[in-house]
């Protein structure tokens, strides 16, 4: 065991530096980024294809640092009482423009009244976006993505995420909680991963059914106990 807690430590001490390396490169990054979009406020400049390619890449790297980041930073831990369907709508609206752009039509299929979580909101809804997210992407065309939430007398709360999309063979399927596995261009393969790491901190699991060609269907489980 006390080998165990010293390698935990040390995981623990890794995971600090790493996040505090990751906060000092985003500032550079801020600098870089605040002259390449005054570089590239005039198109008819000759470097402007280029200059654009950075700005991008730019923000690439970015992003990946705050995906990064919400894994690494030890986060401090504020659990509360929270609304899943409020979480849920909110995000929804996030991503109606979305959803409307590209023609998806959005059906759910709610409990009556509020289902009341004990946990991170900020942290279920970034797992909720991520899912969501996933699966506007899979989807090419006639899309429809279905979203439930149900209680089961277990006291267990179930919510499914169906898509119509792409969908995975068995060997994908069995990748997508892995750091970096990404069959998507500019995919940074960590959304998966992420909240996979969230929902188990939340004492719960994350279940993926997938039929290649037809689409997918992620099943989240969490325990209802709002005191725990
Ligand atoms: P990213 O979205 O950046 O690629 P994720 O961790 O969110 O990273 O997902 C990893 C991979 O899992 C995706 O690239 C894709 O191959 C697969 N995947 C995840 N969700 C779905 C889905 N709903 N339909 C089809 N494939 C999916
Ligand atoms: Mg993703």
């Amino acid at each position: 065991t006390e080998t165990l807690l010293l390698q935990s430590e040390k995981l623990k001490i890794a995971g600090e530096m790493a996040a505090g390396v990751a906060h000092e490169i985003r500032n550079p990054i801020t600098v870089i980024s605040g002259f390449m979009q005054i570089m590239n406020g005039d198109p008819s400049q000759p470097y402007y294809r280029y200059t654009k390619v950075i700005e991008n890449e730019i923000e690439r790297i970015n992003y990946i640092i705050s995906e990064f980041l919400v894994l690494a930073k030890p986060h401090v831990k504020l659990p509360k009482k929270y609304d899943l369907k409020k979480s849920l709508d909110d995000i929804l609206v996030l991503f109606q423009p979305e959803i409307n752009l590209n023609g998806i039509l959005l059906t759910t299929e709610l409990l009556e009244g509020p289902i009341i979580l004990y946990g991170e909101e900020g942290q279920m809804k970034q797992v909720l976006i991520n899912l969501v997210k996933n699966a506007i992407e899979a989807i090419t065309e006639n899309g429809e993505i279905h979203i439930s939430c149900s209680v089961e007398p277990s006291e267990i709360v179930i919510i499914k995420i169906r898509d119509n999309g792409v969908g995975m063979d068995t060997h994908t399927a069995g990748k997508v909680f892995d750091p970096f596995f990404s069959t998507k261009v500019n995919g940074t393969g960590l959304g998966m991963m992420i909240s996979e790491k969230i929902i188990s901190e939340h004492g719960g699991n994350i279940l993926i059914e997938s039929d290649k060609n037809h689409g997918t269907t992620v099943t989240i489980q969490l325990p209802y106990s709002i005191n725990s």
